[in-house]
């Protein structure tokens, strides 16, 4: 079998069981975005879970808001978003397609020269001199640069004129800034302190691809530390800490990641560093930890008219607090954790696909096989029991073999057989997915083995 895990096998392999589908599937789809199936959504909502524990209920002074995604225009006049979130666009005259410029960059120049530092100028003369062809129709043929900003327009009530044009939002940060002042009144907070946020984004990416890697939908995880801005470097190295070993308790092999200092920073930020991942695609960003200095409640304070000044309650001092901010998409880690799971195995008479999930994010935890229809009743008692504890499944349709595979190439990691025995001992064999190992257990032991495994 050839092991190599490629995004073609990753897709097929989630379509296949239910994690991923392609979106509006009976419409032919919509590009570049996706549903998730019944064990995708199990697995985003305990990835998300999995994040919120680490990153509010057990992080010191930490609070959570779920921010409306249709915000006052003025935020992101304010952020910048409207003058300035925007990409190098090109479009091939050929062939009618449209281009990242520094994209094209980064594909023919293999790390040589960092587009990032470069001026539209400077890139298209790369381009021009390097002859970089349109990778769809191998013509040389582009327009010039032009700067396309990524904000998705929606207009509210019936007139779509300017006065009523608003956005959904870009990031979720902006729900986190805006509501500085009401989370520290109401929580009576003191600085350092820190809001997070789960929810949607939306960009209108010009080159979105690679399945869920980048998609016009999407949802992020943000936590952004308000400190006074002698404690924003340590705060900065913290957060960088803390994101690396939320992967590494996830399961994640340290040698698939690694730290990318940005080769460019924003003209406002301190210092801005992605943790990288080793996808299918080649090193690609998977959250960033940016020192944003106190320039996004400064901005607020400027376009708002609300002060955002924070008095001190020991030293009376006033001051803007800084933001150390750390983001990483939830889909996006979604997908890294489906490539770090994802595993091909050559056994002695037989081969497996196994989801080498960690349990807690695991969609299912636990799956209840009878070994022979006739042992329905009692199986079924122990799968009503258990499910009141766990996301569990039932199966008794096909080999047992069959049916351990099924359960493999979704992640769960115990199966529990019912046999004959088990109407007299009250016991059954519990199986580990990873080590395949089996022993006996008596059913009243079953929730409390099985809810220590899952701690995070
Ligand atoms: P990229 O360089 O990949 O475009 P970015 O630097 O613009 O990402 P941020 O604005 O810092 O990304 O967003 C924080 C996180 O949100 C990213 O690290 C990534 O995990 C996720 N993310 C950003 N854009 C997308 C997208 N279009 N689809 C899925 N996830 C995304």
């Amino acid at each position: 079998m050839d092991n190599k895990l490629t995004m073609e096998k990753l897709v097929s392999h989630c379509k296949a069981t239910g994690f991923v589908y392609p979106g509006s599937d009976i419409y032919d789809g919509l590009a570049n975005t996706w549903d998730y199936g019944p064990i995708g959504v199990e697995l985003k909502n305990n990835i998300k879970r999995a994040w919120w524990k680490r990153f509010v209920q057990e992080n010191e002074n930490s609070y959570g808001v779920d921010a409306a995604i249709l915000m006052n225009p003025g935020v992101w006049e304010a952020s910048g978003h409207v003058a300035s979130f925007s990409d190098p666009k090109m479009d091939c005259k050929t062939c009618k397609t449209r281009h990242r410029a520094d994209n094209l960059i980064e594909a023919h120049a293999k790390g040589a020269v960092t587009p990032d530092t470069m001026t539209n100028e400077e890139m298209e003369a790369y381009i021009a001199e390097h002859h970089i062809c349109c990778p769809r129709c191998g013509n040389f043929n582009w327009t010039p640069i032009r700067q396309f900003n990524l904000m998705f327009e929606t207009s509210r009530g019936t007139i779509g004129d300017d006065q009523s044009k608003i956005y959904l939002r870009p990031e979720t940060a902006q729900g986190e800034f805006v509501n500085f002042l009401n989370v520290q009144r109401t929580t009576r907070a003191k600085v350092p302190f820190g809001i997070a946020q789960i929810g949607k984004a939306f960009r209108n990416e010009i080159t979105p691809g690679n399945f869920i890697f980048r998609t016009i939908e999407f949802e992020q995880m943000e936590h952004q530390q308000f400190c006074k801005a002698d404690q924003s470097e340590s705060y900065y190295n913290t957060y960088k800490q803390k994101a690396w070993q939320f992967l590494l308790d996830l399961g994640f092999n340290q040698s698939h990641l690694k730290f990318k200092d940005h080769d460019k920073l924003a003209h406002y930020a301190a210092a801005a560093c992605d943790i990288n991942y080793l996808f299918p695609i080649g090193w690609s960003e998977l959250n960033g930890v940016h020192n944003r200095t106190n320039y996004d409640l400064s901005r607020h304070q400027e376009y708002s008219g609300k002060s955002m000044l924070y008095t001190d309650p020991i030293t009376n001092e006033k001051f803007i607090p800084s933001v150390v901010e750390y983001s990483i998409g939830c889909d996006r880690l979604l997908l890294a954790t489906l490539c770090e799971a994802y595993e091909e195995q050559q056994l002695e008479n037989d081969t497996r696909i196994v989801m080498h999930f960690a349990p807690a994010i695991a969609p299912y935890k636990v799956a209840v096989l009878p070994l022979q229809k006739n042992l329905s009743e009692k199986a079924k008692d122990v799968y009503n029991n258990l499910r009141k504890h766990f996301m569990c499944t039932y199966d008794e349709a096909g080999s047992i073999g069959k049916r351990y595979r099924r359960q493999d190439q979704i992640g769960t990691p115990y199966c529990i057989t019912i046999d004959f025995d088990s109407l007299d001992d009250d016991s059954v064999t519990i199986r580990d997915r990873d080590s395949m190992e089996q022993h006996r257990i008596k059913i009243t032991d079953l929730k409390n083995y099985i809810a220590e495994k899952l701690e995070f």
